[in-house]
């Protein structure tokens, strides 16, 4: 079988055989390298993109151990570079299919590989509002990256919507940068650690609690944002030239769907406290697994799955019960 717009000739071909393929070169992902390969499995890291994930989106990260304040970039910098003393890490390399049989068989954009095990540890991708003029304007107003995009609106009005940890970052960090940020939030209390909602507060950042926004308006760019208050019913609308769209994550569970993996109602994979799914050989960490979706949660994830396929693979004396 052919995928549209992809040659066929280097996906005939099986690149190599891997105890472990490891998908995805977020913190899970270069974590599970880490300790895959410190423990003697022959593996490489497939990574759609650039090693790092969503964290190299967020300003700054104020709760990873050892730094109290390093922007997402620099810390997935330092993360992949430790990643790579040990693992190949496979840039541009998006998997497009997986098949289970004797061996695992996965097919890249540029070439197909062979192994015993997979760690899927692809993520999640941004949540949409689903309001009209949303999709139209995106890359024209709208944004899901803060960190990316907040440089081009300095000094003029714009709306992040959302009540969690990163739509507060956001906002912080577009004040920061001298935009005149108002928050969009349909609750009157934010799920957001309390530690921002002070620095929040501190700055007087506008937060327009039990709204929310019904339609994005302006053609060519974003210029005005239509709202209606939950509690009284009343619409209204406020100028804006971007709006920053944080209202959480959904996972990347395509390649979890194809392997016959247990998610929950969410599309999360379900995995036991090993990382272990359903299918043998198959393990799941980070955000594809949900839970509290930190990186420290990932980074334990990533080390634990490879630790378990190690103990799958090798069945080493002290794990055998026999
Ligand atoms: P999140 O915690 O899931 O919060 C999403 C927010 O968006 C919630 O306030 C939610 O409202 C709101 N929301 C969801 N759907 C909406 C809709 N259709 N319209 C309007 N509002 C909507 O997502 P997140 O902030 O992206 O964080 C994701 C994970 O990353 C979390 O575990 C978070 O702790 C973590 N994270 C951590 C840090 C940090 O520690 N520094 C920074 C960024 C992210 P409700 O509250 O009403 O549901």
């Amino acid at each position: 079988m052919t995928i549209e717009g992809i040659a066929s000739d280097p996906a005939d071909e099986v690149e190599t055989d891997y105890d472990v393929v490891i998908i995805g070169a977020g913190p899970a992902g270069l974590s599970a390298g880490i300790y895959a390969r410190r423990a003697g499995l022959n593996c490489v890291i497939l990574e759609k993109g650039v090693p790092g994930g969503q964290v190299l989106t967020s300003p700054m990260i104020e709760n990873y151990p050892g730094f109290s304040e390093i922007p997402g970039m620099k810390l997935m910098d330092t993360m992949a570079e430790h990643a790579r003393k040990y693992v190949d890490i496979r840039e541009g390399e998006e998997v497009i299919r997986v098949k289970s049989g004797d061996k695992f068989e996965i097919t890249t954009v540029s070439g197909k590989y062979s192994c015993k095990a997979i760690i899927l540890a692809t993520g999640s991708t941004h949540r949409k509002l689903g309001c009209p003029g949303e999709e139209g304007m995106t890359g024209r107003g709208v944004s899901y990256c803060a960190t990316c995009d907040g440089f081009f609106y300095k000094k003029k009005d714009v709306v992040v919507v959302g009540g969690g940890n990163t739509a507060l970052t956001d906002a912080l960090y577009l004040h920061s940068i001298e935009c005149h940020v108002t928050i969009v939030h349909r609750r009157d209390s934010f799920r957001a650690d309390r530690h921002l909602f002070e620095s929040v507060r501190q700055r007087k950042i506008p937060i327009l609690w039990n709204t929310v926004v019904e339609e994005i308006r302006g053609g060519d760019e974003v210029r005005e944002v239509k709202l209606r208050d939950l509690k009284t019913g009343t619409t209204s609308t406020i100028k804006s030239d971007a709006v920053f769209v944080a209202v959480g994550e959904v996972p990347s569970s395509q390649l979890a769907a194809e392997l016959g993996l247990n998610m929950d109602a969410g599309g999360f994979v379900t995995v036991d406290r090993s990382f272990r799914t359903n299918v043998p050989f198959v393990y799941a960490a980070g955000d594809v697994s949900g839970g509290i979706r930190q990186i420290v949660a990932a980074v334990h994830g990533g080390a634990a799955a490879a630790l378990s396929c190690f103990e799958d693979l090798a069945n080493p004396y002290y794990r055998r019960t026999e």
